[in-house]
C-alpha cells in the first residue's frame, strides 16, 4: 500500500524516487545507466494509489471526481496511478517503458500531463482507460507491461545467480579455513581495518583472481545479503560439521562401536566434552573418528550421560551397540567417569570399560624408572644435552647440519627409506615424563 500522501521514497540508495506521479521526472531525464535501476525502484513500490484522501471535484456542472473504486476496476497489472497534487491519473508501466515517453515525453496524457477527463471514464466502449490499455495484444500499453515483467524477471534471475555465487564463495572459504584449522575472525573487522580476519581476507583474496566473484562479494554485495556475517559463518560451519558427522555415521553402519570421552575447557573456560567413536568399518579396518564436541553445564555423571545419549540418539547410534567405553583416566573427570561408565553398563552389559592402557603403562613406567638409578641418570643427562644444544641457535644449526649429513649417508647406504614426511630433520624436543 502506498503512503497516503505524496512522499519521497528513500529506499533507493543513490537517488530518491518521487512517488507522486504528478511531480516526478520523466525516465528519459535520468542518466541512461541509471534508468533501469529507477524503473526497478518504481516497480518495487508499485503504482501509486492513495486511498482515503479527499479527491477534489471538477469545476464542471456535474461535479465529477476521481473514484478510488477505479483502482480495483482497472486493476489488471495495477497500472493506474493517482496524483493528489495534480488531481490527474497516470499509467505506471507506460510511464516507465512507453517508447512515446522516451521519444516525445509530452505526447500521452497517461504518461506526461496526466488524465482527468472523468466524464470519459467507464463510458462504455468509449472509456479512455480501456482505450488506453487497448484490445490489441501489441498495444503500446501492453508492450510496456511486458517490458516491466521482463525487467523484474531479468532482475530476479540475475539476483539469484549473484546470491548463489556469493554464498558459494563464502562456503568454499569456510571449508578451506576449517580444513586448515585456521581461525575465522579477526581482531578488527571494520571496513578500514588493514587485516579483517582470515575469512574476509580469504574472500578478498579469491576475488582478486576472479572478476565475476569480485563483482558480487563484500562491498559489491547488497547490504542484506553479504553472506559474511558471523552468523552465516557459524551456519556454514554447522552444516559442514553435520555433513562430516553424517558421513561418519554412514561408515559405522550397523557395526558395534566404542565411545571415547575426553573433556577440555574452551577458551572462555566453558566445560566441553569431546566424543570420539571407534569402530571397525565394512572393510575390516579399525577406525577412530572425532565425532562431536558438546558444551556441558557440569561434569556430573548424569549430565554427561544425558549429553552423550542425546548425541548418539540424534545419529541413530544405539546404546545397545556400545562395546566399550574409554576415557582419559588421569583427567579431573575421573571421579565422575566411574559413575558414568556404571550408568552405561546398566543399560548395555557389553559396554566394557577399558582404561587407557597406554596411559596406565606410561604412568607405571614413569614411576618405576624413577627408582632405577641408571635410567634416572640417563634422562638427567639427556635433559642437559638438549638444553645445551637448543639454547644456542648456532649449536642448534650445527646439530641439524650433522643430523642432515647422517641421514644422507644412511639414505645412500639404503639404511632408511625416503618418503615425503619421513626422516626429516627435526628439532630437539625437551623430554617430558612421557617421552
Ligand atoms: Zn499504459
Amino acid at each position: 500500500m502506498p503512503d497516503e500522501h505524496p512522499s519521497k521514497c528513500s529506499r533507493i540508495q543513490f537517488e530518491e524516487i518521487d512517488r507522486d506521479p504528478g511531480s516526478r521526472k520523466q525516465i528519459c531525464e535520468f542518466p541512461i545507466n541509471k534508468q533501469d535501476k529507477i524503473r526497478r525502484a518504481y516497480l518495487k513500490e508499485g503504482s501509486y494509489q492513495p486511498k482515503n484522501i479527499d479527491y477534489s471535484y471538477n469545476n464542471d456542472t456535474h461535479r465529477r471526481r476521481f473514484q478510488p473504486s477505479w483502482f480495483e476496476l482497472h486493476s489488471h497489472r495495477d497500472w493506474l496511478e493517482y496524483s493528489p497534487s495534480m488531481d490527474v491519473i497516470y499509467c505506471l508501466p507506460c510511464y516507465l517503458f512507453s517508447k512515446k515517453s522516451i521519444d516525445h515525453p509530452r505526447s500521452d496524457a497517461f504518461i506526461s500531463t496526466g488524465f482527468n477527463n472523468w466524464k470519459k471514464v467507464n463510458d462504455g466502449m468509449n472509456c479512455h482507460l480501456l482505450r488506453h490499455v487497448g484490445k490489441d495484444p501489441k498495444s503500446p500499453h501492453k508492450i510496456a507491461v511486458k517490458c516491466c515483467e521482463d525487467l523484474i524477471e531479468k532482475q530476479t534471475s540475475k539476483e539469484l545467480e549473484n546470491n548463489q555465487l556469493r554464498l558459494k564463495t563464502s562456503i568454499e572459504c569456510a571449508r578451506w579455513l576449517a580444513f586448515q584449522a585456521c581461525a575465522f575472525r579477526g581482531h578488527d573487522e571494520s571496513l578500514d581495518s588493514k587485516n579483517r580476519g582470515n575469512f574476509i581476507e580469504l574472500i578478498k583474496f579469491t576475488s582478486t583472481f576472479n572478476d565475476k566473484i569480485a563483482s558480487v562479494v563484500l562491498k559489491n554485495a547488497p547490504r542484506n545479503a553479504k553472506y559474511t556475517s558471523p552468523t552465516i559463518q557459524k551456519e556454514i560451519l554447522h552444516i559442514l560439521a553435520s555433513n562430516v558427522r553424517n558421513a561418519i555415521r554412514e561408515e559405522i553402519g550397523d557395526a558395534k562401536f566404542c565411545i571415547l570421552i575426553d573433556e577440555a575447557q574452551d577458551k572462555s573456560k566453558r566445560e566441553q566434552m569431546a566424543i570420539i567413536l571407534r569402530f571397525v568399518d565394512k572393510n575390516g579396518f579399525l577406525k577412530e573418528h572425532f565425532f562431536h564436541v558438546v558444551h556441558v553445564r557440569d561434569t556430573t555423571a548424569l549430565t554427561l550421560k544425558k549429553e552423550i545419549c542425546d548425541v548418539l540418539s540424534r545419529y541413530n547410534l544405539y546404546i545397545a551397540n556400545i562395546r566399550g567405553q574409554e576415557c582419559d583416566g588421569a583427567s579431573n573427570m575421573r571421579g565422575e567417569w566411574n559413575g558414568l561408565q556404571a550408568l552405561f553398563l546398566k543399560e548395555c552389559p557389553y559396554a566394557y570399560y577399558v582404561r587407557c592402557m597406554a596411559r596406565r603403562l606410561q604412568l607405571a613406567l614413569v614411576t618405576a624408572s624413577r627408582e632405577v638409578k641408571v635410567v634416572h641418570q640417563f634422562f638427567d643427562h639427556l635433559t642437559n644435552i638438549i638444553n645445551l644444544a637448543v639454547s644456542s641457535s648456532k649449536r642448534n644449526d650445527e646439530l641439524q647440519y650433522a643430523q642432515g649429513e647422517q641421514i644422507e649417508n644412511m639414505i645412500a647406504s639404503n639404511e632408511i627409506e625416503t618418503r615425503r614426511g619421513a626422516n626429516q630433520i627435526g628439532t630437539l624436543q625437551r623430554a617430558g615424563d612421557t617421552r
